[in-house]
């Protein structure tokens, strides 16, 4: 079995990342193509095993957040093109060259940094330029109150950098309230006006996209160059409780299990955990599983009704969970012992637990509870 050797594991299962790429590409035009963001370990997922596998799905476009994530998936033979997402301190613009990764321009300053670190060395930066059309984090302000085209237009005139491209973010794209569309319909808006104000300057801006996944799955209609999906080829929604205008279908590719460490009766009265906040009315059967806050799974969600899988039956945590450990009331449950898998997220038998459940009862969204998922938690690759 794979769990033999560990306590608490996630299975990767690769061979569903090519169903939900193919289900972003049904949802967007023919001529545009996906830059699968893998930054965050791919939010716990692995970058690397993941985007070897986005290779084989016809990715050739990967986003980052950093420049030691770069540099790791390049030395791990990721060969297509990379783009830091976000600040790269200067003192890495070496590396940048050296492995040939694109850089977001996150301002005209530091556009200009840039420029003069490649000048002094004789070398190119390449890099995309954003623009800040609503999002107010890094970018060119180019929104209504306040819109820095000549910012812009001057990225791309400096001439040791090779601005090969332009993108922005939404704010906003995962509400579909009316104030909310006019918001993100007015990001496009400003996004197209800066490209069409680009080519009337004779500036070509290049390779152009806009749309993350709730982008993608309330605009599907954009015709940018490139989609910039996480969580859809993870396949997973920020909370599946959030309305969206298609009606897509991803298969999440992750789950999180862990062992049985101890199975045991308690009497009436008796409490469980830290703090005991759970006592037992009458006899229970509880089991202890080998899993914690310390692997990632939020403290915050203990005495809320979270119920994991064994033997293909729910069972919820009863008390606080631990570091390391939390117990499971599986009274009723026949022949549970130690060793026995418990399922936190994933599937057992005919029974799911979604992950969206996990995130709602922790109040955030997959995007943070997948990340939360710790390093010592081995992730397993089917
Ligand atoms: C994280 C990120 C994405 C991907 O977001 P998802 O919601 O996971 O699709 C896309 N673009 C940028 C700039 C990001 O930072």
């Amino acid at each position: 079995m794979l769990n033999s050797d560990t306590r608490a594991w996630t299975e990767i299962d690769l061979s569903k990342i090519s169903h939900n790429v193919e289900e972003v590409r049904k949802l967007i035009p023919s001529t545009s193509k996906i830059m699968a963001i893998v930054k965050a370990n791919a939010y716990g997922h692995g970058d690397v095993a993941c985007a070897k596998e986005l290779v084989k799905c016809g990715i050739d476009f990967f986003g980052v957040s950093s420049i030691d994530e770069a540099v790791n998936l390049r030395e791990n033979g990721i060969k297509e093109e990379i783009l830091i997402l976000g600040y790269t301190p200067p003192i890495h613009f070496p590396l940048l060259v050296k492995y040939n990764i694109l850089q977001t321009f996150v301002s005209l300053e530091y556009a200009q940094k840039a420029n003069a670190f490649a000048k002094a060395y004789d070398v190119v930066i390449r890099g995309h330029v954003k623009v800040d059309t609503g999002m107010s984090r890094i970018g060119i302000i180019c929104q209504d109150h306040e819109y820095h085209i000549d910012d812009v237009v001057n990225v791309y005139r400096l001439p040791n950098l090779d601005v090969c491209g332009i993108f922005s973010h939404f704010s906003v794209s995962d509400y579909l309230d009316e104030e909310n569309k006019r918001f993100t319909e007015n990001q496009i808006k400003l996004f197209d006006r800066v490209l069409d104000d680009l080519r009337h300057v004779g500036i070509e801006p290049g390779t152009k996209h806009l749309q993350n996944s709730y982008g993608i799955l309330n605009y599907p209609d954009l015709k940018y160059d490139y989609v910039r999906p996480g969580l859809l080829w993870m396949g997973v929604t920020s909370d599946d409780a959030i309305e969206i205008r298609t009606n897509p279908d991803f298969i999440p590719i992750l789950s999180w299990k862990a062992n049985v460490s101890l199975v045991k009766q308690i009497q009436p009265g008796v409490s469980v955990s830290y703090g005991r906040h759970f006592k037992a009315s009458e006899t229970r059967k509880v089991a202890t599983v080998a899993i914690g806050y310390a692997d990632g799974f939020p403290r915050c969600v203990s005495n809320k009704g979270y119920q994991v899988l064994i033997h293909g039956q729910y069972a919820p945590i009863i008390g606080n969970v631990c570091m390391d450990q939390m117990m499971i009331d599986i009274t009723g449950i026949e022949d549970v012992k130690e060793g026995d898998i418990v399922t936190i997220v994933g599937n057992d038998g005919d029974k799911q637990i979604k992950i969206d459940e996990l995130s709602r009862l922790a109040n955030t969204i997959n995007n943070e509870t997948l990340c939360w998922i710790a390093s010592r938690v081995p992730r397993i690759y089917k």
